[in-house]
């Protein structure tokens, strides 16, 4: 496995880029092209057979996307990468990977609601079939794991935030013999490395904080060398959900920020919480950071949170008399959004889901951008006031 890097050697692979590109540039150039010809044939067959490794196609591999993979590795303190056209790329991708019809999979409650109905309604097609427990009773995913292939993580968890102890959970996915896969998102490797903590695979939708200006759409796996593989060459190449040129080097000028934001951001989201926890009308913050010391396995927190109010507050009202916070889904930008469960809650009622999340009606997510700490707060107190009485 890769060494933990340095903080220089880290600060060197996010900003700086020796030897990264041609003509000293301090940006790589773009390489939007399908294919790289072969200058003989002599060289094509040698590359064929394996002999050489060299850029062929850009649906197996091109320059940037190498590049911003090789960085995520290294970030995570692993071996390799797989980059994705999107984060549900990166998760069905790697998911398919490690299992066969008859299989069993692990998977925490809360989990992203995708990755919920890609186990129930695509896999449970091919006769795979998941269990849901509680992340936090390490007691019951013991008792589930027998004669599982996978344990799906994600910590902290979507919409309830709870931040799970990762490196039991691994150690538990060990001891019974299933791949362990963590949805590293929230955290980034800025927060949480989860393979430092024992985790097999560690997957991104980089559409968030990583890419981190709504720019683009697209996801990444990391983690050993063999099972890195068995994913680059079992499932990338014929699922073909592989991210394209341009937005691998939007993910690498993302990646030139990542910390700088993370802090940012870090610092934003406990102001807006810490108000809102505060605040005589909201009756709980899901935050992991409010306690008195983070949860272990966390290096620190970003700036996705949820909280309730008490029934007072008419919640559509209040949604709509935010004006920094606009309305919408995904988060991990630069701006500020919310989003109420009430609407993924009739997204729920849909065809697509027998799910209980666990997320009352009540709830209301917010991802605090860099917009400012004081500003955000002036918004969220005034739409309250709107949003309260006749
Ligand atoms: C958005 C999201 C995903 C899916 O990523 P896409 O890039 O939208 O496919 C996966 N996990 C979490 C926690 C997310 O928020």
């Amino acid at each position: 496995m890769t060494e933990i890097l340095s903080p220089i050697e880290r600060a060197g692979l996010i900003v700086a880029h020796d030897g990264e590109h041609p003509f000293d540039a301090v940006v790589p150039p773009i390489f939007q092209t399908s294919l790289f010809t072969f200058a003989s044939m002599a060289e094509m067959v040698a590359t064929y057979r394996g002999e050489r490794n060299r850029f062929v196609y850009s649906r197996t591999t091109n320059p940037n996307v190498r590049l911003f993979e090789d960085k995520i590795a290294k970030l995570e303190a692993t071996d390799d990468a797989v980059g994705f056209a999107s984060g549900m790329g990166a998760i069905s991708g790697s998911v398919m990977a490690f299992i066969e019809p008859g299989d069993k999979i692990v998977c925490v409650r809360h989990c992203y609601p995708d990755a919920y109905r890609l186990f129930e309604t695509l896999l449970r097609r091919f006769h795979v079939s998941t269990t849901y427990v509680d992340g936090n009773d390490l007691d019951a995913v013991a008792a589930a794991l027998p004669g599982a292939r996978l344990l799906y993580l994600e910590s902290p968890t979507s919409w309830t935030m709870e931040a799970l102890d990762v490196a039991a959970l691994a150690g538990l996915a060990r001891a019974h013999g299933a791949v362990s896969l963590i949805d590293n998102s929230w955290a980034t490797p800025v927060f949480q490395q989860p393979i430092t903590l024992g985790v097999d695979l560690v997957i991104h939708s980089a559409s968030k904080y990583i890419g981190g200006h709504s720019d683009v759409v697209a996801g990444v796996v990391a983690g050993r060398q063999e099972l890195i593989d068995r994913i680059r060459t079992t499932i990338s190449p014929y699922l073909g959900a592989k991210l394209a040129p341009f937005d691998a080097w939007l993910l690498i000028r993302g990646l030139r920020t990542l910390p700088a934001r993370m802090h940012a951001h870090e610092a934003a989201g406990l102001a807006v919480a810490r108000r809102l926890a505060g605040h005589p009308k909201v009756t709980k913050v899901y935050h992991p950071g409010l306690g008195n010391s983070l949860p272990s396995g966390l290096l620190g927190t970003s700036s996705l949170l949820s909280f309730e109010f008490d029934s007072s507050v008419d919640i559509p009202r209040f949604c709509d008399a935010l004006k920094l916070f606009k309305l919408g889904v995904s988060w991990g930008g630069h701006e500020s959004l919310v989003v109420p469960a009430l609407v993924t809650l009739q997204q729920n009622a849909g065809p697509n889901s027998a799910i209980d999340f666990g997320v009352p009606p009540t709830m209301v997510r917010l991802h605090v951008g860099l917009e400012g700490s004081d500003a955000l707060w002036t918004d969220i107190e005034h739409a309250i006031g709107a949003a309260v009485g006749g």
